[in-house]
Protein backbone atom coordinates (compact mmCIF):
# COMPACT_ATOMS: atom_id res chain seq x y z
CA UNK A 1 0.00 0.00 0.00
CA UNK A 2 2.78 2.45 0.61
CA UNK A 3 4.83 3.78 -2.44
CA UNK A 4 8.02 4.94 -1.92
CA UNK A 5 7.65 4.13 1.73
CA UNK A 6 5.35 7.14 2.15
CA UNK A 7 1.58 6.34 3.39
CA UNK A 8 -0.94 6.64 0.11
CA UNK A 9 -3.39 8.86 0.75
CA UNK A 10 -6.04 9.02 -2.61
CA UNK A 11 -7.97 12.19 -2.57
CA UNK A 12 -11.25 11.90 -4.94
CA UNK A 13 -12.61 15.86 -6.26
CA UNK A 14 -10.56 17.97 -6.95
CA UNK A 15 -12.50 21.44 -5.84
CA UNK A 16 -11.52 23.21 -3.24
CA UNK A 17 -11.32 20.92 -0.32
CA UNK A 18 -9.46 18.02 -2.27
CA UNK A 19 -7.03 20.86 -3.86
CA UNK A 20 -6.34 22.43 -0.26
CA UNK A 21 -5.73 18.95 1.02
CA UNK A 22 -3.69 17.24 -1.47
CA UNK A 23 -1.50 20.74 -1.18
CA UNK A 24 -1.47 20.50 2.18
CA UNK A 25 -1.13 16.79 2.85
CA UNK A 26 2.00 16.02 0.08
CA UNK A 27 3.53 19.00 2.05
CA UNK A 28 4.01 17.07 4.60
CA UNK A 29 5.20 13.82 2.62
CA UNK A 30 2.52 11.62 2.10
CA UNK A 31 2.20 10.10 -1.14
CA UNK A 32 -1.00 11.68 -2.88
CA UNK A 33 -2.99 10.74 -5.45
CA UNK A 34 -5.85 13.00 -6.78
CA UNK A 35 -9.01 12.02 -8.91
CA UNK A 36 -11.36 14.59 -10.16
CA UNK A 37 -14.08 13.54 -12.35
CA UNK A 38 -13.75 16.65 -15.01
CA UNK A 39 -10.67 19.02 -15.63
CA UNK A 40 -8.44 20.32 -12.82
CA UNK A 41 -7.73 23.43 -15.48
CA UNK A 42 -11.17 23.88 -16.21
CA UNK A 43 -12.81 23.48 -13.05
CA UNK A 44 -16.51 22.91 -12.74
CA UNK A 45 -17.13 22.47 -9.25
CA UNK A 46 -19.01 24.67 -6.67
CA UNK A 47 -15.17 26.38 -5.88
CA UNK A 48 -14.76 27.83 -9.37
CA UNK A 49 -18.39 29.86 -8.87
CA UNK A 50 -18.26 30.97 -5.50
CA UNK A 51 -17.46 34.56 -4.69
CA UNK A 52 -14.51 33.49 -2.08
CA UNK A 53 -15.46 35.62 0.73
CA UNK A 54 -14.19 34.42 4.07
CA UNK A 55 -16.63 36.22 6.07
CA UNK A 56 -17.29 34.73 9.88
CA UNK A 57 -19.09 37.81 11.13
CA UNK A 58 -22.13 37.94 8.15
CA UNK A 59 -22.37 34.31 8.29
CA UNK A 60 -23.12 34.12 12.14
CA UNK A 61 -26.22 35.87 11.65
CA UNK A 62 -27.89 33.21 9.58
CA UNK A 63 -25.91 30.10 10.88
CA UNK A 64 -24.65 28.11 13.99
CA UNK A 65 -21.78 29.88 16.46
CA UNK A 66 -19.56 26.51 15.17
CA UNK A 67 -19.39 28.69 11.52
CA UNK A 68 -18.51 31.34 13.05
CA UNK A 69 -15.51 29.85 15.43
CA UNK A 70 -14.00 27.40 12.27
CA UNK A 71 -14.51 30.66 9.76
CA UNK A 72 -12.08 32.68 12.17
CA UNK A 73 -9.44 30.08 12.73
CA UNK A 74 -10.03 29.48 8.63
CA UNK A 75 -9.00 33.43 8.26
CA UNK A 76 -5.75 32.86 10.43
CA UNK A 77 -4.85 29.81 7.93
CA UNK A 78 -5.64 31.64 4.81
CA UNK A 79 -3.55 34.53 5.74
CA UNK A 80 -0.33 32.49 6.02
CA UNK A 81 -1.19 29.76 3.58
CA UNK A 82 -1.89 32.31 0.90
CA UNK A 83 1.64 33.68 1.06
CA UNK A 84 3.37 29.63 1.41
CA UNK A 85 1.32 29.12 -1.96
CA UNK A 86 2.03 32.53 -3.67
CA UNK A 87 5.77 32.05 -2.53
CA UNK A 88 5.72 28.50 -4.00
CA UNK A 89 4.26 29.36 -7.33
CA UNK A 90 5.56 32.78 -7.52
CA UNK A 91 2.07 34.00 -8.35
CA UNK A 92 -1.00 36.13 -6.64
CA UNK A 93 -3.95 34.76 -5.08
CA UNK A 94 -5.07 37.71 -4.04
CA UNK A 95 -6.18 37.30 -0.14
CA UNK A 96 -7.22 40.25 1.41
CA UNK A 97 -8.32 40.93 5.25
CA UNK A 98 -9.62 44.19 4.91
CA UNK A 99 -13.42 43.64 6.48
CA UNK A 100 -16.55 44.25 4.83
CA UNK A 101 -19.11 46.73 4.30
CA UNK A 102 -23.53 45.84 5.29
CA UNK A 103 -25.26 48.58 3.94
CA UNK A 104 -29.18 49.07 3.70
CA UNK A 105 -31.29 51.86 1.40
CA UNK A 106 -33.17 54.17 4.36
CA UNK A 107 -36.24 52.39 3.76
CA UNK A 108 -34.54 48.91 4.47
CA UNK A 109 -32.99 51.02 7.78
CA UNK A 110 -34.95 48.17 9.87
CA UNK A 111 -33.14 45.39 8.30
CA UNK A 112 -30.01 46.82 8.99
CA UNK A 113 -30.80 47.42 12.88
CA UNK A 114 -32.16 43.96 13.11
CA UNK A 115 -28.83 42.47 11.16
CA UNK A 116 -26.44 44.49 13.87
CA UNK A 117 -28.89 43.47 16.71
CA UNK A 118 -28.40 39.63 16.38
CA UNK A 119 -24.78 39.80 15.22
CA UNK A 120 -24.03 41.51 18.41
CA UNK A 121 -26.28 39.60 20.89
CA UNK A 122 -24.42 36.06 19.23
CA UNK A 123 -21.21 37.67 19.76
CA UNK A 124 -18.99 38.00 22.80
CA UNK A 125 -18.53 41.30 24.24
CA UNK A 126 -14.97 41.22 23.40
CA UNK A 127 -15.51 39.76 19.33
CA UNK A 128 -18.30 42.73 19.49
CA UNK A 129 -15.54 45.29 18.94
CA UNK A 130 -15.21 43.68 15.65
CA UNK A 131 -18.44 45.24 14.33
CA UNK A 132 -18.28 49.36 14.05
CA UNK A 133 -21.52 51.46 12.87
CA UNK A 134 -20.47 53.99 10.19
CA UNK A 135 -22.28 57.04 10.02
CA UNK A 136 -22.31 58.60 6.33
CA UNK A 137 -18.88 59.98 6.55
CA UNK A 138 -17.54 56.78 8.16
CA UNK A 139 -18.83 55.39 5.21
CA UNK A 140 -17.33 57.47 2.77
CA UNK A 141 -13.86 57.22 4.08
CA UNK A 142 -14.06 53.50 3.81
CA UNK A 143 -15.91 53.03 0.53
CA UNK A 144 -15.84 56.62 -1.09
CA UNK A 145 -18.62 55.17 -4.06
CA UNK A 146 -21.16 54.70 -1.74
CA UNK A 147 -22.98 58.13 -1.53
CA UNK A 148 -25.58 56.91 -1.72
CA UNK A 149 -26.24 55.78 1.63
CA UNK A 150 -26.45 57.02 5.11
CA UNK A 151 -24.59 54.87 7.31
CA UNK A 152 -23.49 50.87 7.19
CA UNK A 153 -22.12 48.73 9.33
CA UNK A 154 -17.76 48.14 9.12
CA UNK A 155 -17.50 44.21 10.00
CA UNK A 156 -13.31 44.42 10.17
CA UNK A 157 -12.64 40.87 11.12
CA UNK A 158 -13.79 39.10 7.41
CA UNK A 159 -11.63 38.47 4.02
CA UNK A 160 -11.56 37.65 0.82
CA UNK A 161 -9.20 35.55 -1.62
CA UNK A 162 -9.70 35.05 -5.59
CA UNK A 163 -11.02 31.77 -6.02
CA UNK A 164 -9.96 32.50 -10.40
CA UNK A 165 -6.03 32.86 -8.87
CA UNK A 166 -5.93 30.32 -6.06
CA UNK A 167 -7.75 27.21 -7.43
CA UNK A 168 -5.18 27.24 -10.56
CA UNK A 169 -2.36 27.96 -8.16
CA UNK A 170 -3.02 24.83 -6.10
CA UNK A 171 -2.73 23.49 -9.47
CA UNK A 172 0.70 24.96 -9.96
CA UNK A 173 1.68 23.51 -6.26
CA UNK A 174 0.32 20.28 -6.64
CA UNK A 175 2.41 19.41 -10.18
CA UNK A 176 5.50 20.98 -8.19
CA UNK A 177 4.98 18.19 -5.48
CA UNK A 178 4.55 15.73 -7.62
CA UNK A 179 1.18 14.62 -6.85
CA UNK A 180 0.08 12.55 -9.09
CA UNK A 181 -3.71 13.94 -10.79
CA UNK A 182 -6.30 11.84 -12.65
CA UNK A 183 -8.73 14.10 -14.80
CA UNK A 184 -11.79 12.61 -16.48
CA UNK A 185 -11.64 9.98 -13.30
CA UNK A 186 -15.04 10.10 -12.13
CA UNK A 187 -14.56 7.30 -8.99
CA UNK A 188 -16.27 5.83 -5.75
CA UNK A 189 -15.17 6.01 -2.39
CA UNK A 190 -14.98 2.65 -0.30
CA UNK A 191 -12.58 1.85 2.66
CA UNK A 192 -8.82 1.88 1.13
CA UNK A 193 -10.23 1.89 -2.09
CA UNK A 194 -10.57 3.76 -5.23
CA UNK A 195 -13.12 2.42 -8.19
CA UNK A 196 -13.17 4.18 -11.25
CA UNK A 197 -13.52 3.34 -15.27
CA UNK A 198 -10.59 0.99 -14.54
CA UNK A 199 -9.31 -1.82 -11.82
CA UNK A 200 -9.86 -0.75 -7.99
CA UNK A 201 -7.14 0.60 -6.71
CA UNK A 202 -6.04 0.35 -2.77
CA UNK A 203 -4.78 3.30 -0.47
CA UNK A 204 -3.79 3.61 3.03
CA UNK A 205 -6.49 5.77 3.36
CA UNK A 206 -8.94 7.62 0.94
CA UNK A 207 -10.77 10.79 1.84
CA UNK A 208 -13.81 11.64 0.01
CA UNK A 209 -14.35 15.85 -1.24
CA UNK A 210 -16.46 14.64 -4.08
CA UNK A 211 -18.69 17.73 -3.08
CA UNK A 212 -22.47 17.03 -4.78
CA UNK A 213 -20.80 14.32 -6.20
CA UNK A 214 -20.57 11.96 -2.96
CA UNK A 215 -24.87 11.89 -2.73
CA UNK A 216 -24.57 7.94 -2.99
CA UNK A 217 -22.25 8.26 0.07
CA UNK A 218 -23.79 11.09 2.12
CA UNK A 219 -28.03 11.12 3.35
CA UNK A 220 -29.72 14.25 2.67
CA UNK A 221 -27.06 15.66 0.98
CA UNK A 222 -28.30 18.10 -1.50
CA UNK A 223 -28.10 21.14 -4.24
CA UNK A 224 -28.55 24.65 -3.41
CA UNK A 225 -28.13 26.97 -6.65
CA UNK A 226 -26.41 29.64 -6.33
CA UNK A 227 -26.43 32.69 -9.49
CA UNK A 228 -23.67 34.90 -9.99
CA UNK A 229 -22.95 37.49 -12.48
CA UNK A 230 -19.38 39.29 -13.09
CA UNK A 231 -19.83 42.86 -14.25
CA UNK A 232 -16.60 45.35 -15.23
CA UNK A 233 -16.65 48.98 -15.06
CA UNK A 234 -14.18 51.67 -14.24
CA UNK A 235 -16.57 53.89 -12.86
CA UNK A 236 -17.13 52.31 -9.17
CA UNK A 237 -14.16 51.20 -7.46
CA UNK A 238 -14.76 48.95 -3.94
CA UNK A 239 -12.44 48.42 -1.81
CA UNK A 240 -13.77 44.82 0.21
CA UNK A 241 -17.11 42.99 -0.11
CA UNK A 242 -20.27 44.94 0.40
CA UNK A 243 -23.51 43.44 1.03
CA UNK A 244 -26.53 45.30 0.64
CA UNK A 245 -29.36 44.59 2.73
CA UNK A 246 -33.18 44.00 1.50
CA UNK A 247 -36.24 42.46 2.67
CA UNK A 248 -36.60 40.23 -0.30
CA UNK A 249 -32.95 39.29 -1.70
CA UNK A 250 -29.84 40.22 -0.48
CA UNK A 251 -26.75 40.94 -2.96
CA UNK A 252 -23.43 41.23 -2.19
CA UNK A 253 -20.59 43.06 -4.46
CA UNK A 254 -16.76 41.48 -4.30
CA UNK A 255 -14.42 43.42 -6.14
CA UNK A 256 -12.08 42.01 -8.37
CA UNK A 257 -8.71 42.94 -10.91
CA UNK A 258 -9.63 44.42 -13.83
CA UNK A 259 -12.27 46.55 -12.64
CA UNK A 260 -14.64 43.45 -12.02
CA UNK A 261 -16.90 42.73 -9.51
CA UNK A 262 -18.48 39.27 -8.91
CA UNK A 263 -22.17 40.11 -7.56
CA UNK A 264 -24.25 36.98 -6.21
CA UNK A 265 -25.70 35.47 -5.16
CA UNK A 266 -29.28 33.59 -5.43
CA UNK A 267 -30.42 30.42 -3.06
CA UNK A 268 -32.71 28.08 -4.62
CA UNK A 269 -33.44 24.62 -3.29
CA UNK A 270 -32.25 22.64 -6.60
CA UNK A 271 -30.00 20.65 -7.98
CA UNK A 272 -30.18 22.58 -11.31
CA UNK A 273 -27.18 23.69 -13.34
CA UNK A 274 -29.25 25.68 -16.63
CA UNK A 275 -28.12 29.06 -17.22
CA UNK A 276 -29.33 31.98 -14.93
CA UNK A 277 -33.16 33.14 -15.26
CA UNK A 278 -33.96 36.26 -16.14
CA UNK A 279 -35.71 36.70 -13.12
CA UNK A 280 -32.08 36.78 -11.31
CA UNK A 281 -30.66 38.93 -13.63
CA UNK A 282 -33.29 41.60 -13.26
CA UNK A 283 -32.79 41.27 -9.49
CA UNK A 284 -29.52 41.45 -9.38
CA UNK A 285 -28.53 43.46 -11.54
CA UNK A 286 -31.45 46.23 -9.75
CA UNK A 287 -29.95 45.98 -6.50
CA UNK A 288 -26.25 46.54 -8.19
CA UNK A 289 -27.68 49.66 -9.63
CA UNK A 290 -29.36 50.95 -6.26
CA UNK A 291 -25.67 50.43 -5.34
CA UNK A 292 -24.59 52.98 -7.35
CA UNK A 293 -26.03 54.56 -10.40
CA UNK A 294 -22.80 54.18 -12.87
CA UNK A 295 -23.43 50.52 -12.39
CA UNK A 296 -25.85 51.23 -15.39
CA UNK A 297 -23.13 51.00 -17.73
CA UNK A 298 -21.50 48.19 -16.51
CA UNK A 299 -20.87 45.28 -18.77
CA UNK A 300 -21.84 41.83 -17.85
CA UNK A 301 -19.13 40.04 -18.75
CA UNK A 302 -19.51 36.61 -17.26
CA UNK A 303 -22.54 34.88 -15.52
CA UNK A 304 -22.17 32.51 -13.27
CA UNK A 305 -24.36 28.73 -12.34
CA UNK A 306 -23.75 25.98 -9.51
CA UNK A 307 -24.68 24.33 -6.39
CA UNK A 308 -23.51 24.31 -3.47
CA UNK A 309 -23.21 20.84 -1.66
CA UNK A 310 -25.42 21.11 1.29
CA UNK A 311 -26.80 18.19 3.97
CA UNK A 312 -30.06 19.34 5.75
CA UNK A 313 -29.23 21.75 8.69
CA UNK A 314 -26.36 23.17 6.10
CA UNK A 315 -23.69 21.96 8.65
CA UNK A 316 -20.60 20.44 7.20
CA UNK A 317 -20.00 16.71 7.77
CA UNK A 318 -16.43 15.11 8.24
CA UNK A 319 -17.25 11.76 8.98
CA UNK A 320 -14.19 8.93 8.96
CA UNK A 321 -13.79 4.98 9.55
CA UNK A 322 -10.38 2.81 9.05
CA UNK A 323 -9.57 3.73 5.69
CA UNK A 324 -12.21 6.11 4.59
CA UNK A 325 -12.58 9.84 5.51
CA UNK A 326 -15.59 12.13 3.98
CA UNK A 327 -15.97 15.80 4.05
CA UNK A 328 -18.75 17.56 2.88
CA UNK A 329 -21.61 19.76 2.82
CA UNK A 330 -19.43 23.05 3.10
CA UNK A 331 -22.28 24.49 1.74
CA UNK A 332 -22.11 28.57 1.22
CA UNK A 333 -19.14 28.39 4.14
CA UNK A 334 -16.23 26.06 1.83
CA UNK A 335 -13.74 29.11 1.56
CA UNK A 336 -15.08 30.17 5.17
CA UNK A 337 -14.59 26.44 6.66
CA UNK A 338 -12.20 24.54 4.63
CA UNK A 339 -8.76 25.50 6.03
CA UNK A 340 -9.96 24.70 9.96
CA UNK A 341 -11.86 21.05 8.44
CA UNK A 342 -8.77 20.32 6.69
CA UNK A 343 -6.45 20.43 9.91
CA UNK A 344 -9.17 18.06 11.35
CA UNK A 345 -9.00 16.08 8.47
CA UNK A 346 -5.26 16.37 9.15
CA UNK A 347 -5.43 15.14 12.37
CA UNK A 348 -7.52 12.04 11.66
CA UNK A 349 -5.38 10.86 8.66
CA UNK A 350 -2.26 10.99 11.25
CA UNK A 351 -4.22 9.34 13.90
CA UNK A 352 -5.60 6.61 11.33
CA UNK A 353 -1.80 5.90 9.72
CA UNK A 354 -0.10 6.03 13.22
CA UNK A 355 -2.50 2.89 14.38
CA UNK A 356 -1.42 0.57 11.20
CA UNK A 357 2.21 1.66 11.47
C1 LIG B 1 -22.80 30.98 -6.27
C2 LIG B 1 -21.89 30.50 -5.17
C3 LIG B 1 -21.21 31.42 -4.39
C4 LIG B 1 -20.39 30.98 -3.34
N1 LIG B 1 -19.71 31.92 -2.61
C5 LIG B 1 -18.96 31.51 -1.55
C6 LIG B 1 -18.26 32.47 -0.77
O1 LIG B 1 -18.24 33.67 -1.05
N2 LIG B 1 -17.58 32.02 0.33
C7 LIG B 1 -17.54 30.69 0.68
O2 LIG B 1 -16.95 30.37 1.71
N3 LIG B 1 -18.17 29.77 -0.09
C8 LIG B 1 -18.87 30.13 -1.18
N4 LIG B 1 -19.52 29.20 -1.95
C9 LIG B 1 -19.48 27.78 -1.52
C10 LIG B 1 -18.23 27.05 -1.99
O3 LIG B 1 -18.02 27.25 -3.36
C11 LIG B 1 -18.43 25.54 -1.70
O4 LIG B 1 -18.75 25.37 -0.35
C12 LIG B 1 -17.15 24.77 -2.00
O5 LIG B 1 -16.78 24.92 -3.35
C13 LIG B 1 -17.33 23.28 -1.67
O6 LIG B 1 -16.08 22.66 -1.90
P1 LIG B 1 -15.97 21.12 -2.25
O7 LIG B 1 -14.54 20.87 -2.56
O8 LIG B 1 -16.63 20.32 -1.17
O9 LIG B 1 -16.89 20.94 -3.54
P2 LIG B 1 -16.63 21.47 -5.01
O10 LIG B 1 -15.89 22.74 -4.99
O11 LIG B 1 -17.95 21.43 -5.72
O12 LIG B 1 -15.68 20.35 -5.66
C14 LIG B 1 -16.11 19.01 -5.82
C15 LIG B 1 -15.24 18.39 -6.92
O13 LIG B 1 -15.48 16.98 -6.96
C16 LIG B 1 -15.54 16.59 -8.33
N5 LIG B 1 -16.30 15.32 -8.41
C17 LIG B 1 -17.64 15.13 -8.32
N6 LIG B 1 -17.95 13.82 -8.43
C18 LIG B 1 -16.77 13.16 -8.58
C19 LIG B 1 -16.43 11.80 -8.75
N7 LIG B 1 -17.37 10.82 -8.76
N8 LIG B 1 -15.13 11.47 -8.88
C20 LIG B 1 -14.15 12.42 -8.86
N9 LIG B 1 -14.43 13.74 -8.71
C21 LIG B 1 -15.72 14.11 -8.57
C22 LIG B 1 -16.22 17.75 -9.01
O14 LIG B 1 -15.97 17.72 -10.42
C23 LIG B 1 -15.56 18.93 -8.30
O15 LIG B 1 -14.37 19.32 -8.95
C24 LIG B 1 -20.29 29.59 -3.05
C25 LIG B 1 -20.92 28.66 -3.87
C26 LIG B 1 -21.71 29.11 -4.94
C27 LIG B 1 -22.37 28.09 -5.82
Amino acid sequence: MTHNGSPSIAIAGGGLMGRLLAWRLSRRGLNISLFEAGSLAAPTGACWTAAGMISPLSELVHSERQIYELGLHSLALWESWASQLEAQVGCPVSFRRAGSIVVAHGRDRAELQMFERELQSKLASASAADIQSLDRAGLLGLEPALGTFEGGIFLRDEGDIDNRRLLPALLEALRLQRVTLHEDSPVVCEKHTITGREAAQRFDCVIDCRGLGAKDAIDGLRGVRGEVLVVETSEVQLHRPVRLLHPRYQLYAVPRSGARTVIGATEIDSDDLSPISVRSIMELSSALYSLHPAFAEARIVETRVNCRPATMDNLPRLLSEPGLVRVNGLYRHGYLLAPALLEQVEKIIADQLSEVA
